[in-house]
Protein backbone atom coordinates (compact mmCIF):
# COMPACT_ATOMS: atom_id res chain seq x y z
CA UNK A 1 0.00 0.00 0.00
CA UNK A 2 1.37 3.56 -0.53
CA UNK A 3 0.09 7.18 -0.28
CA UNK A 4 -0.72 8.79 -3.29
CA UNK A 5 -2.99 11.81 -3.98
CA UNK A 6 -3.16 11.69 -7.57
CA UNK A 7 -3.21 8.00 -8.85
CA UNK A 8 -6.91 7.07 -9.67
CA UNK A 9 -8.45 4.23 -7.49
CA UNK A 10 -10.70 1.36 -9.03
CA UNK A 11 -13.06 2.35 -6.19
CA UNK A 12 -13.66 5.46 -3.87
CA UNK A 13 -16.56 6.82 -1.48
CA UNK A 14 -18.17 9.98 -2.94
CA UNK A 15 -16.81 13.35 -1.78
CA UNK A 16 -20.35 13.99 0.05
CA UNK A 17 -19.30 10.53 2.30
CA UNK A 18 -15.64 11.99 2.72
CA UNK A 19 -16.59 15.65 4.05
CA UNK A 20 -18.58 13.94 6.73
CA UNK A 21 -15.55 13.36 8.20
CA UNK A 22 -13.83 10.14 9.91
CA UNK A 23 -16.20 8.21 11.99
CA UNK A 24 -15.39 4.48 13.34
CA UNK A 25 -17.45 2.28 10.63
CA UNK A 26 -16.14 4.05 7.44
CA UNK A 27 -12.19 3.53 7.16
CA UNK A 28 -12.38 4.52 3.81
CA UNK A 29 -9.14 6.55 3.19
CA UNK A 30 -10.58 8.11 -0.26
CA UNK A 31 -7.68 9.77 -2.33
CA UNK A 32 -4.97 9.23 0.38
CA UNK A 33 -4.40 5.35 0.45
CA UNK A 34 -4.59 3.43 -2.92
CA UNK A 35 -3.26 -0.19 -3.20
CA UNK A 36 -0.43 -0.55 -5.43
CA UNK A 37 -1.10 -2.86 -8.78
CA UNK A 38 -0.90 -6.61 -8.23
CA UNK A 39 -1.03 -7.99 -11.08
CA UNK A 40 -0.86 -11.49 -11.52
CA UNK A 41 2.31 -12.30 -13.77
CA UNK A 42 1.94 -16.11 -14.63
CA UNK A 43 2.00 -16.90 -18.42
CA UNK A 44 -1.44 -18.00 -19.36
CA UNK A 45 0.12 -19.53 -22.86
CA UNK A 46 -2.32 -18.81 -24.77
CA UNK A 47 -1.46 -19.79 -28.38
CA UNK A 48 -1.76 -16.94 -31.81
CA UNK A 49 -4.12 -19.66 -32.92
CA UNK A 50 -7.04 -22.54 -31.99
CA UNK A 51 -8.38 -25.02 -34.49
CA UNK A 52 -10.82 -27.23 -33.71
CA UNK A 53 -9.84 -30.44 -31.38
CA UNK A 54 -11.09 -33.59 -32.87
CA UNK A 55 -9.68 -37.00 -32.70
CA UNK A 56 -6.62 -35.91 -30.42
CA UNK A 57 -5.67 -32.82 -32.86
CA UNK A 58 -6.55 -29.56 -33.45
CA UNK A 59 -7.29 -28.46 -37.12
CA UNK A 60 -8.48 -26.12 -39.10
CA UNK A 61 -12.24 -25.38 -40.10
CA UNK A 62 -12.70 -27.47 -43.11
CA UNK A 63 -14.05 -24.00 -44.99
CA UNK A 64 -10.99 -22.07 -43.01
CA UNK A 65 -13.40 -19.88 -41.17
CA UNK A 66 -11.97 -18.55 -38.42
CA UNK A 67 -13.61 -15.24 -35.98
CA UNK A 68 -11.23 -13.93 -32.71
CA UNK A 69 -11.37 -13.89 -29.60
CA UNK A 70 -10.71 -10.76 -27.50
CA UNK A 71 -10.28 -9.27 -23.50
CA UNK A 72 -13.20 -8.02 -22.10
CA UNK A 73 -11.01 -6.61 -19.65
CA UNK A 74 -8.61 -4.02 -22.46
CA UNK A 75 -10.68 -4.99 -25.88
CA UNK A 76 -7.34 -6.54 -26.90
CA UNK A 77 -7.59 -9.53 -29.24
CA UNK A 78 -5.96 -12.69 -27.64
CA UNK A 79 -6.10 -15.12 -30.31
CA UNK A 80 -8.25 -16.82 -33.02
CA UNK A 81 -10.87 -19.73 -33.25
CA UNK A 82 -11.72 -21.81 -35.64
CA UNK A 83 -15.66 -21.42 -36.47
CA UNK A 84 -16.75 -24.92 -37.25
CA UNK A 85 -19.69 -25.58 -39.37
CA UNK A 86 -21.75 -28.57 -39.52
CA UNK A 87 -19.67 -30.55 -41.30
CA UNK A 88 -17.18 -29.56 -38.71
CA UNK A 89 -19.40 -31.35 -36.39
CA UNK A 90 -19.64 -34.19 -38.26
CA UNK A 91 -16.39 -34.89 -38.23
CA UNK A 92 -16.47 -34.45 -34.57
CA UNK A 93 -19.06 -37.18 -34.01
CA UNK A 94 -17.39 -39.62 -36.29
CA UNK A 95 -14.46 -39.22 -33.93
CA UNK A 96 -16.74 -39.42 -30.97
CA UNK A 97 -18.15 -42.56 -32.72
CA UNK A 98 -15.15 -44.27 -33.35
CA UNK A 99 -13.70 -43.72 -30.15
CA UNK A 100 -16.82 -45.17 -28.48
CA UNK A 101 -16.70 -48.45 -30.20
CA UNK A 102 -13.07 -49.24 -30.50
CA UNK A 103 -11.74 -48.14 -27.06
CA UNK A 104 -13.91 -46.28 -24.59
CA UNK A 105 -16.71 -48.69 -24.62
CA UNK A 106 -14.56 -51.32 -24.18
CA UNK A 107 -12.38 -49.77 -20.96
CA UNK A 108 -13.51 -50.79 -17.12
CA UNK A 109 -14.86 -48.21 -14.90
CA UNK A 110 -11.46 -48.22 -13.31
CA UNK A 111 -9.10 -47.71 -16.25
CA UNK A 112 -11.57 -44.40 -17.36
CA UNK A 113 -11.09 -43.01 -13.74
CA UNK A 114 -7.63 -43.30 -14.15
CA UNK A 115 -7.89 -40.78 -17.03
CA UNK A 116 -10.05 -38.47 -15.38
CA UNK A 117 -7.38 -38.35 -11.91
CA UNK A 118 -4.37 -37.70 -14.23
CA UNK A 119 -6.69 -34.72 -16.06
CA UNK A 120 -7.42 -33.72 -12.40
CA UNK A 121 -3.95 -33.51 -11.33
CA UNK A 122 -2.98 -32.14 -14.58
CA UNK A 123 -5.29 -29.46 -14.20
CA UNK A 124 -3.85 -28.42 -10.49
CA UNK A 125 -0.07 -28.38 -12.08
CA UNK A 126 -1.46 -25.77 -14.42
CA UNK A 127 -3.67 -23.93 -12.38
CA UNK A 128 -2.09 -20.61 -12.40
CA UNK A 129 -1.70 -20.34 -16.21
CA UNK A 130 -5.38 -21.81 -16.36
CA UNK A 131 -6.58 -19.03 -13.73
CA UNK A 132 -4.88 -15.96 -15.77
CA UNK A 133 -5.88 -17.34 -19.35
CA UNK A 134 -9.57 -17.48 -17.86
CA UNK A 135 -9.29 -14.07 -16.10
CA UNK A 136 -7.72 -12.20 -19.24
CA UNK A 137 -10.66 -14.56 -21.81
CA UNK A 138 -13.66 -13.92 -19.82
CA UNK A 139 -13.18 -11.00 -17.56
CA UNK A 140 -13.76 -12.52 -14.03
CA UNK A 141 -11.08 -11.28 -11.19
CA UNK A 142 -8.17 -13.42 -10.57
CA UNK A 143 -8.82 -14.31 -7.37
CA UNK A 144 -12.01 -15.87 -8.52
CA UNK A 145 -10.70 -17.64 -11.42
CA UNK A 146 -7.42 -18.85 -8.97
CA UNK A 147 -9.63 -19.66 -5.85
CA UNK A 148 -12.75 -21.00 -6.86
CA UNK A 149 -12.86 -21.51 -10.70
CA UNK A 150 -9.64 -24.02 -11.58
CA UNK A 151 -9.61 -25.75 -7.79
CA UNK A 152 -13.60 -26.50 -8.45
CA UNK A 153 -13.29 -27.63 -11.88
CA UNK A 154 -9.92 -29.97 -10.82
CA UNK A 155 -12.77 -30.95 -7.94
CA UNK A 156 -15.29 -32.48 -10.47
CA UNK A 157 -13.14 -34.90 -12.09
CA UNK A 158 -11.60 -35.66 -8.83
CA UNK A 159 -15.04 -36.60 -7.97
CA UNK A 160 -16.36 -38.19 -11.20
CA UNK A 161 -13.03 -40.26 -10.74
CA UNK A 162 -14.14 -41.84 -8.06
CA UNK A 163 -17.40 -42.91 -9.43
CA UNK A 164 -16.09 -44.52 -12.77
CA UNK A 165 -16.03 -47.42 -11.57
CA UNK A 166 -18.50 -47.70 -8.71
CA UNK A 167 -21.49 -47.03 -11.61
CA UNK A 168 -23.21 -50.22 -10.22
CA UNK A 169 -23.69 -48.44 -6.57
CA UNK A 170 -25.56 -45.52 -8.97
CA UNK A 171 -29.07 -46.88 -8.74
CA UNK A 172 -29.74 -50.17 -6.69
CA UNK A 173 -31.32 -52.41 -8.00
CA UNK A 174 -30.79 -51.34 -11.38
CA UNK A 175 -27.99 -51.74 -14.08
CA UNK A 176 -27.03 -48.62 -15.75
CA UNK A 177 -25.02 -47.97 -19.20
CA UNK A 178 -23.89 -45.22 -21.03
CA UNK A 179 -25.55 -43.26 -23.56
CA UNK A 180 -22.45 -43.40 -26.36
CA UNK A 181 -22.26 -40.48 -27.63
CA UNK A 182 -23.39 -36.87 -26.29
CA UNK A 183 -23.71 -33.84 -27.90
CA UNK A 184 -22.88 -30.68 -24.96
CA UNK A 185 -23.18 -26.46 -25.65
CA UNK A 186 -22.11 -24.05 -22.50
CA UNK A 187 -22.04 -20.65 -21.68
CA UNK A 188 -19.37 -17.73 -21.08
CA UNK A 189 -19.86 -17.41 -17.57
CA UNK A 190 -17.41 -20.11 -16.02
CA UNK A 191 -16.12 -21.41 -19.39
CA UNK A 192 -13.74 -24.57 -17.65
CA UNK A 193 -16.16 -24.60 -14.60
CA UNK A 194 -18.96 -25.64 -16.89
CA UNK A 195 -16.63 -27.86 -19.33
CA UNK A 196 -15.86 -29.83 -16.26
CA UNK A 197 -19.31 -30.24 -15.16
CA UNK A 198 -20.41 -31.60 -18.64
CA UNK A 199 -17.11 -33.94 -19.24
CA UNK A 200 -16.48 -35.11 -15.83
CA UNK A 201 -19.64 -36.94 -15.63
CA UNK A 202 -20.14 -37.68 -19.04
CA UNK A 203 -16.76 -39.96 -19.07
CA UNK A 204 -17.36 -41.18 -15.95
CA UNK A 205 -20.25 -43.01 -17.33
CA UNK A 206 -18.74 -44.46 -20.27
CA UNK A 207 -19.98 -41.73 -23.25
CA UNK A 208 -17.79 -40.14 -25.56
CA UNK A 209 -18.35 -36.16 -26.37
CA UNK A 210 -19.08 -33.73 -28.92
CA UNK A 211 -18.74 -29.91 -26.99
CA UNK A 212 -19.15 -26.27 -28.18
CA UNK A 213 -18.30 -23.41 -25.25
CA UNK A 214 -19.59 -20.03 -25.31
CA UNK A 215 -18.11 -18.35 -28.56
CA UNK A 216 -16.60 -15.02 -26.38
CA UNK A 217 -14.66 -17.60 -24.03
CA UNK A 218 -13.52 -20.60 -25.80
CA UNK A 219 -9.83 -20.44 -24.55
CA UNK A 220 -9.83 -22.60 -21.44
CA UNK A 221 -11.55 -25.55 -23.32
CA UNK A 222 -8.93 -25.56 -25.70
CA UNK A 223 -6.66 -25.31 -23.35
CA UNK A 224 -7.94 -28.28 -21.43
CA UNK A 225 -7.46 -30.30 -24.50
CA UNK A 226 -4.35 -30.02 -24.35
CA UNK A 227 -4.44 -31.47 -21.13
CA UNK A 228 -6.27 -34.55 -22.34
CA UNK A 229 -3.37 -35.01 -24.84
CA UNK A 230 -1.16 -34.94 -22.22
CA UNK A 231 -3.29 -37.24 -19.91
CA UNK A 232 -3.08 -39.53 -22.59
CA UNK A 233 -6.57 -39.86 -23.26
CA UNK A 234 -7.69 -41.90 -26.35
CA UNK A 235 -8.21 -40.10 -29.45
CA UNK A 236 -11.71 -38.90 -30.24
CA UNK A 237 -12.78 -39.51 -26.51
CA UNK A 238 -13.40 -35.44 -26.27
CA UNK A 239 -13.94 -33.28 -29.29
CA UNK A 240 -14.14 -29.81 -28.91
CA UNK A 241 -15.52 -27.69 -31.41
CA UNK A 242 -15.59 -23.93 -31.86
CA UNK A 243 -18.38 -21.38 -33.02
CA UNK A 244 -21.44 -19.50 -32.18
CA UNK A 245 -25.29 -20.31 -32.49
CA UNK A 246 -25.00 -22.41 -35.90
CA UNK A 247 -22.28 -24.33 -34.16
CA UNK A 248 -24.37 -24.53 -31.14
CA UNK A 249 -27.81 -25.90 -33.47
CA UNK A 250 -25.14 -28.31 -35.40
CA UNK A 251 -24.08 -30.77 -31.80
CA UNK A 252 -27.15 -30.31 -30.29
CA UNK A 253 -29.37 -31.38 -33.25
CA UNK A 254 -26.77 -34.35 -34.69
CA UNK A 255 -28.42 -37.44 -35.09
CA UNK A 256 -25.33 -40.02 -33.60
CA UNK A 257 -25.81 -38.11 -30.22
CA UNK A 258 -28.21 -39.77 -27.73
CA UNK A 259 -28.34 -37.24 -25.19
CA UNK A 260 -27.82 -34.11 -25.53
CA UNK A 261 -27.12 -31.60 -22.47
CA UNK A 262 -27.44 -27.69 -22.67
CA UNK A 263 -26.38 -24.52 -20.41
CA UNK A 264 -27.51 -21.60 -21.42
CA UNK A 265 -30.63 -18.78 -21.68
CA UNK A 266 -34.18 -20.15 -21.39
CA UNK A 267 -34.95 -18.54 -24.64
CA UNK A 268 -31.99 -20.66 -26.44
CA UNK A 269 -33.02 -23.25 -24.25
CA UNK A 270 -36.63 -23.61 -25.77
CA UNK A 271 -35.62 -23.07 -29.19
CA UNK A 272 -33.28 -26.74 -29.02
CA UNK A 273 -36.56 -28.27 -27.28
CA UNK A 274 -38.74 -27.50 -29.96
CA UNK A 275 -36.33 -28.57 -32.69
CA UNK A 276 -35.74 -31.54 -30.81
CA UNK A 277 -39.44 -32.96 -30.08
CA UNK A 278 -39.89 -35.93 -31.03
CA UNK A 279 -36.01 -37.57 -31.92
CA UNK A 280 -36.07 -39.70 -28.84
CA UNK A 281 -32.96 -37.97 -27.97
CA UNK A 282 -32.56 -37.71 -24.05
CA UNK A 283 -32.06 -33.99 -23.01
CA UNK A 284 -30.81 -32.19 -19.70
CA UNK A 285 -31.47 -28.24 -19.72
CA UNK A 286 -29.40 -25.59 -17.48
CA UNK A 287 -30.96 -22.21 -18.37
CA UNK A 288 -31.48 -18.73 -16.08
CA UNK A 289 -32.53 -17.65 -12.93
CA UNK A 290 -33.38 -14.89 -11.06
CA UNK A 291 -33.01 -15.72 -7.48
CA UNK A 292 -34.85 -14.61 -4.03
CA UNK A 293 -32.06 -13.77 -1.36
CA UNK A 294 -34.40 -13.14 1.75
CA UNK A 295 -33.66 -12.05 4.38
CA UNK A 296 -35.77 -11.76 8.21
CA UNK A 297 -35.27 -9.32 10.97
CA UNK A 298 -33.67 -11.74 12.90
CA UNK A 299 -31.04 -12.61 10.93
CA UNK A 300 -26.79 -12.15 11.08
CA UNK A 301 -27.48 -8.92 9.35
CA UNK A 302 -23.54 -8.38 9.78
CA UNK A 303 -22.76 -11.78 7.75
CA UNK A 304 -25.94 -11.77 5.63
CA UNK A 305 -24.43 -8.24 4.08
CA UNK A 306 -21.57 -10.29 2.90
CA UNK A 307 -24.20 -13.18 1.61
CA UNK A 308 -25.90 -10.81 -0.03
CA UNK A 309 -22.98 -9.22 -1.86
CA UNK A 310 -21.08 -12.52 -2.67
CA UNK A 311 -24.44 -13.49 -4.02
CA UNK A 312 -25.01 -10.53 -6.29
CA UNK A 313 -21.48 -9.14 -7.21
CA UNK A 314 -19.68 -12.69 -7.57
CA UNK A 315 -18.18 -13.01 -11.00
CA UNK A 316 -19.64 -9.41 -12.22
CA UNK A 317 -23.25 -11.05 -11.38
CA UNK A 318 -22.61 -13.41 -14.68
CA UNK A 319 -24.12 -16.25 -12.43
CA UNK A 320 -27.06 -18.42 -13.37
CA UNK A 321 -27.76 -18.86 -9.19
CA UNK A 322 -27.03 -15.16 -8.68
CA UNK A 323 -29.07 -13.57 -5.67
CA UNK A 324 -30.63 -10.66 -7.76
CA UNK A 325 -33.71 -10.22 -6.25
CA UNK A 326 -33.34 -9.15 -2.62
CA UNK A 327 -36.41 -10.08 -0.31
CA UNK A 328 -35.57 -8.06 2.79
CA UNK A 329 -38.21 -7.67 5.75
CA UNK A 330 -39.33 -4.43 6.13
CA UNK A 331 -38.37 -3.46 9.12
CA UNK A 332 -34.82 -4.07 8.87
CA UNK A 333 -35.18 -2.60 5.20
CA UNK A 334 -33.19 0.74 5.78
CA UNK A 335 -30.48 -0.65 8.16
CA UNK A 336 -30.14 -2.84 5.22
CA UNK A 337 -29.51 -0.44 2.91
CA UNK A 338 -27.14 1.88 4.59
CA UNK A 339 -25.11 -1.12 5.13
CA UNK A 340 -25.23 -2.65 1.61
CA UNK A 341 -24.51 0.96 0.35
CA UNK A 342 -21.27 1.35 2.91
CA UNK A 343 -19.92 -2.46 1.91
CA UNK A 344 -20.39 -1.43 -1.83
CA UNK A 345 -17.92 1.43 -1.36
CA UNK A 346 -15.09 -0.77 -0.64
CA UNK A 347 -15.53 -3.25 -3.72
CA UNK A 348 -12.86 -2.93 -6.44
CA UNK A 349 -13.60 -2.83 -9.30
CA UNK A 350 -10.94 -3.21 -12.22
CA UNK A 351 -8.68 -4.78 -13.90
CA UNK A 352 -9.41 -8.80 -13.72
CA UNK A 353 -5.87 -9.78 -13.41
CA UNK A 354 -5.19 -7.51 -10.50
CA UNK A 355 -4.99 -9.62 -7.48
CA UNK A 356 -7.63 -6.45 -5.67
CA UNK A 357 -9.97 -7.29 -7.80
CA UNK A 358 -13.29 -7.59 -6.52
CA UNK A 359 -15.52 -7.13 -9.91
CA UNK A 360 -13.79 -7.49 -13.09
CA UNK A 361 -14.91 -6.69 -16.50
CA UNK A 362 -18.37 -7.67 -18.35
CA UNK A 363 -18.03 -10.45 -20.40
CA UNK A 364 -18.80 -8.70 -23.68
CA UNK A 365 -19.81 -5.31 -25.40
CA UNK A 366 -23.65 -6.86 -26.15
CA UNK A 367 -23.61 -8.24 -22.29
CA UNK A 368 -22.98 -4.46 -20.94
CA UNK A 369 -25.30 -3.06 -23.72
CA UNK A 370 -28.27 -5.34 -22.24
CA UNK A 371 -27.38 -4.50 -18.66
CA UNK A 372 -26.68 -0.91 -19.37
CA UNK A 373 -30.63 -1.07 -21.28
CA UNK A 374 -32.25 -3.21 -17.94
CA UNK A 375 -30.61 -0.67 -15.69
CA UNK A 376 -32.38 2.20 -17.39
CA UNK A 377 -35.83 0.71 -17.32
CA UNK A 378 -35.65 0.80 -13.99
CA UNK A 379 -34.97 4.57 -13.69
CA UNK A 380 -37.47 4.62 -16.49
CA UNK A 381 -39.99 2.73 -14.20
CA UNK A 382 -39.79 4.27 -11.00
CA UNK A 383 -37.01 2.29 -8.71
CA UNK A 384 -34.30 4.03 -6.61
CA UNK A 385 -30.54 3.65 -8.36
CA UNK A 386 -27.52 3.64 -5.91
CA UNK A 387 -24.18 3.14 -7.82
CA UNK A 388 -20.49 3.63 -5.67
CA UNK A 389 -19.08 5.93 -6.68
CA UNK A 390 -16.00 4.63 -8.76
CA UNK A 391 -13.75 5.39 -11.79
CA UNK A 392 -13.94 2.46 -14.56
CA UNK A 393 -11.30 1.68 -16.46
CA UNK A 394 -10.89 3.84 -19.79
CA UNK A 395 -10.92 0.49 -22.48
CA UNK A 396 -12.78 -2.80 -21.48
CA UNK A 397 -16.21 -3.52 -20.46
CA UNK A 398 -17.47 -2.23 -17.22
CA UNK A 399 -20.52 -1.60 -15.26
CA UNK A 400 -20.19 -0.20 -11.75
CA UNK A 401 -21.82 -2.26 -8.98
CA UNK A 402 -25.43 -1.23 -8.93
CA UNK A 403 -27.90 -1.72 -6.42
CA UNK A 404 -31.94 -0.56 -7.27
CA UNK A 405 -34.57 0.20 -4.14
CA UNK A 406 -38.27 0.94 -4.37
CA UNK A 407 -38.65 -1.86 -6.87
CA UNK A 408 -41.94 -3.26 -7.35
CA UNK A 409 -42.55 -7.35 -8.41
CA UNK A 410 -43.72 -5.24 -12.03
CA UNK A 411 -40.65 -3.66 -13.02
CA UNK A 412 -38.63 -5.38 -15.75
CA UNK A 413 -35.45 -5.23 -13.43
CA UNK A 414 -37.04 -7.82 -10.79
CA UNK A 415 -38.35 -10.15 -13.35
CA UNK A 416 -35.82 -10.08 -16.18
CA UNK A 417 -32.14 -12.17 -15.09
CA UNK A 418 -30.23 -8.84 -15.78
CA UNK A 419 -26.71 -11.27 -15.63
CA UNK A 420 -24.71 -8.39 -14.34
CA UNK A 421 -23.86 -6.39 -11.01
CA UNK A 422 -27.33 -5.68 -10.20
CA UNK A 423 -29.38 -5.86 -7.34
CA UNK A 424 -32.96 -5.25 -7.32
CA UNK A 425 -34.49 -4.74 -3.78
CA UNK A 426 -38.00 -5.76 -2.27
CA UNK A 427 -39.48 -5.92 0.97
CA UNK A 428 -41.98 -7.92 2.70
CA UNK A 429 -43.65 -8.09 6.05
CA UNK A 430 -44.46 -12.13 6.67
CA UNK A 431 -43.18 -15.87 5.73
CA UNK A 432 -45.92 -16.19 3.66
CA UNK A 433 -45.38 -12.74 1.74
CA UNK A 434 -41.43 -13.64 0.91
CA UNK A 435 -42.54 -16.85 0.00
CA UNK A 436 -45.18 -15.77 -2.11
CA UNK A 437 -43.06 -12.78 -3.60
CA UNK A 438 -40.03 -15.15 -3.99
CA UNK A 439 -41.97 -17.99 -6.33
CA UNK A 440 -43.74 -15.41 -8.38
CA UNK A 441 -41.12 -15.63 -11.33
CA UNK A 442 -40.54 -17.55 -14.41
CA UNK A 443 -37.77 -19.07 -12.65
CA UNK A 444 -36.78 -21.49 -10.21
CA UNK A 445 -33.02 -22.36 -9.64
CA UNK A 446 -32.21 -20.99 -6.56
CA UNK A 447 -33.02 -19.21 -3.13
CA UNK A 448 -31.29 -18.03 0.05
CA UNK A 449 -32.60 -17.39 3.41
CA UNK A 450 -30.95 -15.59 6.64
CA UNK A 451 -32.76 -16.11 9.62
CA UNK A 452 -31.60 -17.16 13.06
CA UNK A 453 -34.79 -19.66 12.97
CA UNK A 454 -33.83 -23.66 11.97
CA UNK A 455 -37.38 -23.94 11.58
CA UNK A 456 -38.10 -21.18 9.46
CA UNK A 457 -35.22 -22.58 7.82
CA UNK A 458 -37.13 -26.01 6.68
CA UNK A 459 -40.62 -24.29 6.42
CA UNK A 460 -38.96 -21.57 3.56
CA UNK A 461 -36.87 -24.33 1.77
CA UNK A 462 -39.81 -26.60 1.19
CA UNK A 463 -42.36 -24.15 0.11
CA UNK A 464 -39.54 -22.16 -2.15
CA UNK A 465 -39.77 -23.64 -5.32
CA UNK A 466 -36.03 -23.66 -6.61
CA UNK A 467 -34.01 -26.50 -7.34
CA UNK A 468 -31.00 -25.07 -4.53
CA UNK A 469 -31.66 -23.34 -1.42
CA UNK A 470 -29.14 -22.06 0.79
CA UNK A 471 -29.42 -20.93 4.25
CA UNK A 472 -27.39 -18.15 6.13
CA UNK A 473 -24.75 -18.47 3.31
CA UNK A 474 -24.87 -18.20 -0.69
CA UNK A 475 -22.91 -19.50 -3.66
CA UNK A 476 -21.96 -22.50 -2.16
CA UNK A 477 -20.85 -25.53 -4.93
CA UNK A 478 -19.54 -28.97 -4.49
CA UNK A 479 -19.25 -31.57 -6.91
CA UNK A 480 -21.24 -34.49 -4.80
CA UNK A 481 -23.94 -31.86 -4.41
CA UNK A 482 -26.61 -31.93 -7.58
CA UNK A 483 -27.45 -28.41 -9.15
CA UNK A 484 -30.52 -27.52 -11.32
CA UNK A 485 -33.83 -26.31 -11.63
CA UNK A 486 -37.48 -25.74 -11.57
CA UNK A 487 -40.06 -24.22 -13.80
CA UNK A 488 -37.69 -22.38 -16.42
CA UNK A 489 -34.44 -22.63 -15.07
CA UNK A 490 -34.82 -25.90 -16.75
CA UNK A 491 -34.72 -29.50 -15.86
CA UNK A 492 -31.87 -32.42 -15.25
CA UNK A 493 -29.26 -32.33 -12.60
CA UNK A 494 -25.22 -31.25 -12.14
CA UNK A 495 -23.09 -32.83 -9.77
CA UNK A 496 -23.56 -35.95 -7.42
CA UNK A 497 -24.92 -38.69 -8.15
CA UNK A 498 -28.48 -37.42 -9.67
CA UNK A 499 -25.86 -35.77 -12.33
CA UNK A 500 -24.14 -38.51 -12.49
CA UNK A 501 -27.53 -40.59 -13.71
CA UNK A 502 -28.41 -38.29 -16.26
CA UNK A 503 -25.37 -39.48 -17.73
CA UNK A 504 -26.20 -43.50 -17.59
CA UNK A 505 -29.39 -45.34 -18.97
CA UNK A 506 -31.70 -47.16 -16.91
CA UNK A 507 -31.39 -50.84 -18.15
P1 LIG B 1 -26.90 -18.39 -24.61
O1 LIG B 1 -28.12 -19.22 -24.52
O2 LIG B 1 -26.94 -17.19 -25.46
O3 LIG B 1 -25.67 -19.26 -25.15
C1 LIG B 1 -25.28 -20.44 -24.49
C2 LIG B 1 -24.56 -21.30 -25.48
O4 LIG B 1 -25.48 -21.71 -26.49
C3 LIG B 1 -23.40 -20.63 -26.22
O5 LIG B 1 -22.35 -21.55 -26.37
C4 LIG B 1 -24.02 -20.28 -27.58
O6 LIG B 1 -23.08 -20.20 -28.61
C5 LIG B 1 -24.95 -21.45 -27.79
N1 LIG B 1 -26.09 -21.22 -28.67
C6 LIG B 1 -26.66 -20.05 -29.04
N2 LIG B 1 -27.71 -20.28 -29.87
C7 LIG B 1 -27.81 -21.62 -30.00
C8 LIG B 1 -28.71 -22.49 -30.69
N3 LIG B 1 -29.71 -22.02 -31.40
N4 LIG B 1 -28.52 -23.83 -30.59
C9 LIG B 1 -27.53 -24.33 -29.82
N5 LIG B 1 -26.64 -23.57 -29.16
C10 LIG B 1 -26.78 -22.23 -29.23
O7 LIG B 1 -26.51 -18.05 -23.12
P2 LIG B 1 -25.26 -17.22 -22.62
O8 LIG B 1 -25.57 -15.79 -22.82
O9 LIG B 1 -23.99 -17.78 -23.19
O10 LIG B 1 -25.23 -17.60 -21.06
C11 LIG B 1 -25.99 -16.97 -20.13
C12 LIG B 1 -27.19 -17.80 -19.77
O11 LIG B 1 -26.79 -19.08 -19.30
C13 LIG B 1 -27.96 -17.16 -18.64
O12 LIG B 1 -29.33 -17.20 -18.93
C14 LIG B 1 -27.64 -18.07 -17.45
O13 LIG B 1 -28.60 -18.05 -16.45
C15 LIG B 1 -27.49 -19.39 -18.10
N6 LIG B 1 -26.72 -20.31 -17.25
C16 LIG B 1 -27.38 -21.31 -16.57
C17 LIG B 1 -26.69 -22.17 -15.73
C18 LIG B 1 -27.40 -23.26 -14.97
O14 LIG B 1 -26.73 -24.14 -14.44
N7 LIG B 1 -28.71 -23.24 -14.90
C19 LIG B 1 -25.32 -22.03 -15.59
C20 LIG B 1 -24.67 -21.01 -16.27
C21 LIG B 1 -25.40 -20.15 -17.10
Amino acid sequence: MKTSATKPAASRPSRASRSRGPSARELIFGDLWEFDPAPETADPHIRSSYGLFINDKFSPARKGGIFPSISPGNEKKLTDLALADAADVDAAYSAASKAYEKVWSKLPGNERGKFLYRIARLLQDRAREFAVAESLDGGKPIKESRDFDVPTAAAHFFYHAGWADKLDHLAPGRQVAPYGIVGQVIPWNFPLLMLAWKIAPALAAGNCIVIKPAETTSITALKLCEVFQEAGLPPGVVNVVTGAGETGAAVMSHPLASKVAFTGSTEVGKAIMRSLAGTGKKMTMELGGKAANIVFEDAPLGQAVEGIINGIFFNQGHVCCAGSRLLVQESIADDMLTRLKLRMQSLRVGDPLDKNTDIGAINSKEQLTRISELVKSGVAEGAELYQTPCRLPSKGFYFPPSIFSKVTQSHRIAREEIFGPVLSILTFRTPEEAIEKANNTAYGLSAGVWTDKGSRILKMASQLKAGVVWANTYNKFDPSSPFGGYKESGFGREGGRQGLLDYCKLL
